[in-house]
């Protein structure tokens, strides 16, 4: 009988939003009469900017008549696009990000997934606690990993971000190959100074090693003093890919975007000492496995740059970050400690008893989901996550009713 990838077998049995949608499902049948609220899953709530559905509609118009029809397109995606982010996203912060360097795509969930496959089966993996799931996950799925021993996969740095130190992890003292970071984070919420992000970069070089910086949040950044890019910091260029998602910035999760950017000149090694461009092999990888993101899409996502796009994206992060705002008050009153959500849609409750715990008391209580810290890896215990993404009006009745429930 054909076997399988024994690999999926060490992965922890539930999904974390699995295990609390059961528990959430279970708590509603129990008690029909008390309505819940979710600030838990980091989904957007508010309808896409209208300067992107006009696109949508045209784009869909142009697909209709045989002159404007497209078929197949760069699996890299439309020139328009790539030169749109090239030109807003980079150099207009003075980074220097070339069109033919950024790959579009369907998701920043993807990307993040795919990368790991162009680097070697023994690359050591640096993943910081708590995590995004999908870094970890997706290199015990290709084997990069050995077992789960108390929640902790063997052959894994991890990178601890605790209140020590404020959770951003600090330089580890031995070797790395393959860094992943996020800012601003999922789950924390926190943000990387320069200083921060320029020692990693230099962690980086003296090891030849290579970060994948996941800012899938970078819209939400509204301290002057914090990079956007990792390109913002000398040298990175050499040792970074950077992936960004359309999915926050503009509401894009429904709809699909994102793009990930290899620098030609960031390189790595064959087992012979040769070396080898990352953007060549991510190059073949994309355009072998991947058939382009859909045009009218493309053209959805190249309207967040046009100046009404602009001010539409603005004023939509502004929104859940004036969620995120009362959110913290709301835990700062309370007295519980908490990080996020000055330039990040979640925050980071410092709960001070189980996250489980924590989790059932907001449930049974106030009727309020939030998400157990303690998913997203072992530093994560004693801490939750809660999203800003949701209506003021479900926000502020939620807080009203946490605010009862722990009085
Ligand atoms: N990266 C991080 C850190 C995320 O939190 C998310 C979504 O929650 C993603 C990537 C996925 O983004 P996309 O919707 O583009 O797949």
């Amino acid at each position: 009988m054909i076997r399988i990838n024994e690999n999926f077998s060490k992965l922890k049995a539930s999904y974390l939003f699995v295990d609390i949608a059961r528990r959430v499902n279970a708590y509603a049948a129990a008690n029909p009469g008390k309505p819940v609220i979710r600030l838990g899953i980091g989904d957007v709530t508010e309808p896409l900017p209208p300067a992107c559905i006009e696109a949508l509609h045209a784009a869909t118009d142009e697909m209709a008549r045989r002159e404007t029809f497209k078929g197949y397109g760069p699996e890299q995606g439309y020139a328009f696009l790539r030169e749109a982010i090239a030109a807003n996203d980079y150099a207009a912060r003075g980074c220097s990000v070339a069109p033919d360097e950024i790959f579009v795509s369907d998701g920043a969930k993807c990307d993040s997934a795919n990368i790991q496959e162009i680097f070697s089966q023994d690359a050591r993996l640096a993943i910081p606690d708590p995590v995004y799931p999908v870094y970890l996950d997706t290199n015990v799925m290709a084997g990069r990993t050995g077992a789960d021993k108390d929640g902790r996969y063997e052959g894994v740095r991890y990178l601890d971000c605790t209140p020590a130190n404020g959770y951003v992890p600090e330089i580890p003292s031995g070797p790395s190959d393959l860094i992943y970071l996020c800012f601003p984070n999922n789950p924390t919420g926190a943000v990387a100074t320069r200083a921060q992000l320029t020692a990693w970069v230099d962690y980086a070089r003296r090891n030849k090693a290579v970060i994948l910086f996941d800012s899938a949040y970078e819209a939400y950044i509204r301290d002057p003093q914090i990079p956007h890019s990792i390109y913002e910091i000398e040298g990175a260029r050499d040792v970074a890919i950077e992936l960004r998602s359309f999915s926050k910035t503009a509401g894009f999760t429904g709809l699909r975007c994102a793009y990930t950017v290899v620098p030609k000149s960031v390189m790595a090694a064959d087992a012979a000492g040769g070396e080898h461009a990352l953007h060549a092999l991510w190059n073949r990888r994309h355009t072998t496995k991947f058939n382009g993101t859909a045009y009218p899409i493309q053209k959805a996502a190249a309207a967040v740059y046009t100046p009404e796009g602009q001010r539409q994206t603005r004023a939509l992060t502004d929104f859940y970050l004036g969620n995120a705002r009362l959110i913290r008050e709301a835990m700062k009153k309370l007295g519980l400690p908490c990080v996020g959500g000055d330039n990040a849609p979640y925050i980071w409750i410092n709960t001070g008893r189980d996250s489980w715990e924590f989790f059932e008391l907001l449930l049974h209580k106030a009727q309020v989901v939030c998400t157990p810290g303690a998913g997203f890896g072992r530093c994560g215990q004693g801490h939750v996550r809660i999203s800003a993404f949701n209506s003021r009006e479900n926000v502020v009745t939620a807080l009203e009713r946490v605010a009862a429930a722990l009085a």
